[in-house]
């Protein structure tokens, strides 16, 4: 408000009255506060007051509903039906086919801009606060303003074009998955199922071919959506984007979907195999499925149906190295040992390509703060969500899922 009290006096424009404004048939006296009202500098003031007023309010309701979103979100059916399988899918009619024109990753260029933006602003915002408001008030609440106005609408984004499908109905209720505890037993059905699925598509060298896998993995996705969902499924992006190497793993991430862009994006630095199941992760991110462990499963389960042998070989050995991860000491030597070298090498390749670019204290700084932004989420158990993947897949398996493609 005080900006329009600085930019105009008023008094220019009393001698700008059009004569034969309807003020004039007046005396000069009362003519001239009503030729103030009318005049056009006047008339956008008060239009630009209104619009702002309009904004405020707007603004303020938006910031209500994303309190009431967190505190107390609607029931996962009703997110699932009404967002996951109504709004979502529509959106993402706009946001695959925007992101699909354009080769560069977007949203991850986005992100690392605000990445050197934010902790500028927050320093600045801090070292105002420091110097004890005075003597620049002014200056301090104008950039609080902005960037509670930036909070408010970028998280009003967030959930609107992707975070809401963090309440939506789990994979188990979805696909009608037992809850029996998952046993030894159970875990080594499925690590052998997975074997036999490695050792089937164990790929020649010349059949490595990974942007032809990559491809397959979309195809087996757009598939099983469509089988699953009908018209309800979302329309994917046609392409995983790759960040540089190392910008994602040196945080120990290999892959992240931009959420609003909906852009899936993995890190250039993994190898090729490991890339491919990341993708797979990345895609069921994009098909909706927002939980870690959710977003794992999907992408185990629909990547072992693909139309490339590599695809599926991907998948499969990554989920088998989970599942054996989860057997104790002799269990896990023991199903190791039966892989194929090659496969135990593409392990070790997947393992030294992470841990060339990974540094430890960014590592536990990134984990930290996902494990947080999980459970704002209602992810309540955090980073460790991941685990419930393989009890998800034991799950799928035992429930007929987890099938050997027909070749
Ligand atoms: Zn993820």
């Amino acid at each position: 408000m005080w900006v329009e009290r600085e930019s105009g006096t008023g008094t220019p424009e009393v001698g700008n009255c059009s004569p034969c404004g309807p003020g004039l048939s007046t005396s000069g006296n009362s003519a001239a506060p009503r030729d103030l009202e009318t005049s056009p500098t006047t008339v956008v003031r008060r239009k630009r007051s209104l619009l702002r007023k309009a904004a405020l309010l707007a603004l303020v309701i938006l910031g209500v509903l994303e309190v009431l979103w967190f505190l107390a979100p609607p029931p996962p059916s009703a997110v699932e039906r009404v967002y996951s399988r109504g709004v979502y899918p529509v959106l993402t009619e706009v946001t695959a086919s925007l992101g699909d024109l354009i080769t560069i990753p977007l949203g991850a260029s986005v992100i690392i801009v605000a990445g050197l933006v934010v902790p500028r602003t927050a320093y600045r915002l801090l070292r105002m606060a420091r110097s004890g408001m005075p003597p620049r008030p002014r200056r301090f609440r104008r950039w609080t303003r902005r960037v509670a106005i930036a909070a408010i609408l970028i998280y009003g984004l967030f959930i609107v074009f992707w975070g809401a499908n963090y309440r939506r109905l789990p994979v188990e209720t979805q696909l009608g998955l037992d809850q029996e505890p998952i046993t030894a037993e159970r875990l080594r059905a499925l690590a052998e199922f997975l074997l036999l699925s490695i050792v089937r598509d164990l790929p020649r060298p010349e059949a490595r071919q990974r942007e032809r896998a990559e491809e397959a993995v979309r195809i087996s996705f757009e598939d099983w959506l469509r089988r699953q969902l009908g018209r309800s499924a979302p329309r994917l992006p046609q392409r995983v984007k790759t960040v540089p190497p190392g910008l994602l793993l040196t945080f120990g991430t290999s892959g992240m979907l931009i959420p609003i862009f909906n852009e899936p994006v993995v890190d250039a630095g993994l190898s090729d195999t490991a890339r491919l199941a990341t993708a797979a992760h990345e895609w069921a991110h994009a098909a909706g499925f927002a939980g870690e462990a959710d977003a794992d499963a999907i992408g185990i389960l629909v990547g072992l149906q693909a139309p490339d042998p590599y695809a599926r070989y991907a998948c499969a050995l990554t989920a088998f190295y989970a599942c054996a991860a989860a057997l104790s000491g002799d269990d896990r030597t023991e199903l190791i040992a039966a892989l194929p070298e090659v496969a135990r090498d593409d392990l070790r390749q997947a393992r030294n390509a992470s841990l060339r670019y990974k540094r430890s204290w960014l590592s536990s700084l990134q984990r930290g703060l996902h494990d947080a932004y999980l459970r704002s989420q209602g992810v309540s158990a955090g980073v460790q969500d991941y685990s419930r993947a393989i009890t998800l897949l034991v799950r799928a398996h035992a429930a007929g899922y987890l099938v050997l493609r027909d070749v």
